[in-house]
C-alpha cells in the first residue's frame, strides 16, 4: 500500500520505518530543506553545527533504543554516568549531585535521593516520599486523573513543603516542557517520576554522538528508501484534498521555486506535522468533528536554544547540567559531551533559554547578553579577573512552536493515531502516547500509525513488535 506521510520529523520517519517494515510503501514529505523536525540542525560558515533542541536520550526510551538498534546504530549513544548534576547557583560553581548506585530499582533511586544532603532537608524528603505514595502504589491511573492541577497545586495537595518545587522541580518543570510548574500538568511530572524511579535505568542519559540529521535521520532514510520507500524534502503540504464522502483523495505539494504545485495520490495518508500545522491545515468539512475539534485545546510551547562558542574551556563535566537559573533551563559543554563536537580546548554551551514567551521576539543580541549575565552568576570565576573567558561567537534558534504546551487538561485533547477518517491517520509526539512530548514519544507514535495502518486498513495483523494501540477517540 502506497502511505503519503506529510512531515520528515522523527515521527513521520518513524512511521515510514515500520511501514516499509510492514511491506507497504511510505512516501516522506518534508517542508524543509533539512530532515528531523525539532532535532535539525545546520552548520555554520565555519562548518560547526547548530541545532533546534539540545537532546538528551534516557534510559527510559524503549522504542527510541529499539529503533536505534534495528538501525544498526545503538553505539552513536553516548551514556553518561548515572548522576542528575545541578547548579547551585547561591554558590556558584559548586554543583549538586543525585548520584544513582547501579542496583535495581526504586532502591537505586532512593539511595540518589537521600544521599543528596545539599538541596532538600530530611523533612522535605520523607513528606515528599509520602506525597509520592498514591502515584507509586495507584501507577498510571492516578497520574492521568492528576492531568486536572498544576505541579504546584499538587505539591500543595499532597502537603510538600513548597520549597521542593524552588530547589528541584522548577528545574525539572523547565527540563521537561520549558513551562514553570505553577504551569505545567503535575500528570507530566508524575509520568517522568514514575519511568526515572521505577526503571533501574530509567533517569541514565546519553548524548547523539553528532548532529541528529546526519546520525539519526539520514540513517532512518536509508532505511527507508533501501526498502522502496521515498523520503524528499522541500515539499510542503499546502491542501488536503477531499473526495465527496470525506476521505482524503490527495495532497496537494505547494510548488517551490516557481515551480508548479504538485499532486501526490496515495491509498492511505499521514499527518506527522506538528499539531500547529495541521490545525491550519485541516479541510473544512472536518472541523466540526470533535476529534479534530479537540486538537484547538493544543499549541506548541516557545523555546530558544543558544550555542556559545567560548575561547577556553569552562568546564569538563560530560554530562547535562541543570542550571537552576530564572532564565535557563538544562545547558550541557558540547565540548564534552558530543563526539562530533569535541574540543580539549574550548568550551561550546548548548543552552535551553526557558520559559521563552517574554523573550522570544527579542533580537538574538539581547538574548545573548541576558546568558551572559546569567553565566557570570554560575561561573564567576570564569568571567572575572585579568583574562575574563571570551565569547567568540554566538547562535541563536528560536523556535516559536515546539512541543504542544502540557498545561492541565491537555491530555483530553491529545488524539488518537487512529482518525475518524478512514484513509487518514495522525503521527506526532503530540499525539496519545505514555512518552509526552519527546523524541522518544515521536517514534512510538509514528509505530503506532505504522501498526494502525496495517491493522485497520488490510484488518490484518502486523509482526511488528510494538505495545497495544490506545484507545482510540474515534
Ligand atoms: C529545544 C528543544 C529541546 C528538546 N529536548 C528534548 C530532549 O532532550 N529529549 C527528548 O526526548 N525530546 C526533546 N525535545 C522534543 C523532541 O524534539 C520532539 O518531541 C520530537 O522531535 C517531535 O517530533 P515530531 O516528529 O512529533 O514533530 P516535529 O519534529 O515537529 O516534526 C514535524 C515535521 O513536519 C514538518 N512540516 C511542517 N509543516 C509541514 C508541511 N506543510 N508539509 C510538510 N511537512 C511539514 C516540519 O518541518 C517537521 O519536520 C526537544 C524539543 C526542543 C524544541
Amino acid at each position: 500500500m502506497r502511505v503519503a506521510i506529510a512531515g520528515g520529523g522523527l515521527a513521520g520517519l518513524s512511521c515510514a520505518k515500520y511501514l516499509v517494515d510492514a511491506g507497504h510503501t511510505p512516501v516522506v514529505l518534508e517542508s524543509q530543506d533539512v530532515l528531523g523536525g525539532l532535532v535539525a540542525a545546520w552548520r555554520d560558515q565555519d562548518g560547526d553545527w547548530y541545532e533546534t533542541g539540545l537532546h538528551i536520550f534516557f534510559g527510559a526510551y524503549p522504542n527510541m533504543l529499539q529503533l536505534l538498534k534495528e538501525l544498526g546504530i545503538e553505539d552513536r549513544l553516548q551514556w553518561k554516568e548515572h548522576s542528575l548534576i545541578m547548579n547551585q547557583p547561591e554558590n556558584p560553581g559548586v554543583y549538586s549531585r543525585f548520584d544513582f548506585p547501579d542496583i535495581p530499582a526504586p532502591i537505586n533511586g532512593m539511595v540518589a535521593i537521600l544521599g543528596n544532603n545539599d538541596m532538600l532537608t530530611w523533612e522535605e524528603k520523607i513528606k515528599f516520599g509520602l506525597g509520592l505514595l498514591p502515584a507509586m502504589v495507584r501507577g498510571q491511573s492516578y497520574v492521568e486523573d492528576m492531568d486536572q492541577y498544576t505541579w504546584t497545586e499538587w505539591l500543595r495537595k499532597q502537603n510538600i513543603p513548597e520549597r521542593v518545587n524552588e530547589e528541584v522541580f522548577i528545574a525539572m518543570a523547565k527540563a521537561l516542557n520549558f513551562i514553570g510548574p505553577d504551569e505545567i500538568s503535575a500528570t507530566i511530572l508524575l509520568t517522568a517520576l514514575n519511568r526515572f524511579l521505577q526503571e533501574r535505568y530509567g533517569s541514565k542519559m546519553a548524548f547523539l554522538d553528532g548532529a541528529p540529521p546526519e546520525r539519526l535521520c539520514q540513517p532512518l532514510m536509508e532505511y527507508i528508501t533501501e526498502r522502496g520507500g521515498e523520503v524528499y524534502v522541500r515539499k510542503p503540504l499546502k491542501q488536503i484534498r477531499l473526495n465527496d464522502d470525506g476521505t482524503v483523495r490527495e495532497f496537494l505539494i505547494r510548488g517551490l521555486d516557481g515551480a508548479p504545485d504538485e499532486v501526490v495520490t496515495a491509498d492511505v495518508y499521514v499527518s506527522a506535522m506538528s499539531v500547529d500545522v495541521l490545525k491550519v491545515l485541516l479541510p473544512e468539512p472536518w472541523k466540526p468533528l470533535d476529534y479534530f475539534s479537540k486538537l484547538d485545546g493544543l499549541e506548541g510551547v516557545p523555546v530558544i536554544n543558544l550555542h556559545l562558542w567560548f575561547d577556553r574551556k569552562l568546564t569538563d563535566i560530560d554530562q547535562l547540567l541543570f542550571s537552576r537559573s530564572p532564565l535557563l533551563s538544562v545547558y550541557a559543554d558540547m565540548s564534552n559531551t558530543c563526539r562530533e563536537y569535541a574540543n580539549p580546548d574550548r568550551s561550546m554551551l548548548e543552552l535551553i533559554f526557558a520559559p521563552a514567551k517574554d523573550w522570544i521576539d527579542k533580537p538574538d543580541a539581547e538574548i545573548v547578553a541576558a546568558t551572559m549575565t546569567e553565566l557570570n552568576k554560575l561561573f564567576p570565576n570564569h568571567f572575572t579577573g585579568d583574562q575574563p573567558a571570551k565569547l567568540l561567537k554566538s547562535k541563536v534558534v528560536k523556535t516559536p512552536r515546539s512541543v504542544y504546551t502540557a498545561t492541565p487538561g491537555r491530555q483530553a485533547c491529545r488524539p488518537s493515531q487512529v482518525s475518524p477518517i478512514a484513509n487518514f491517520f495522525l503521527a506526532g509526539s503530540y499525539t496519545m502516547q505514555k512518552y509526552l512530548g519527546s523524541m522518544e514519544g515521536a517514534v512510538l507514535s509514528g509505530k503506532l500509525a505504522a501498526q494502525a495502518i496495517s491493522h485497520e486498513t488490510t484488518g490484518g495483523e502486523t509482526d511488528l513488535q510494538i505495545e497495544k494501540l490506545p484507545a482510540t477517540a474515534r
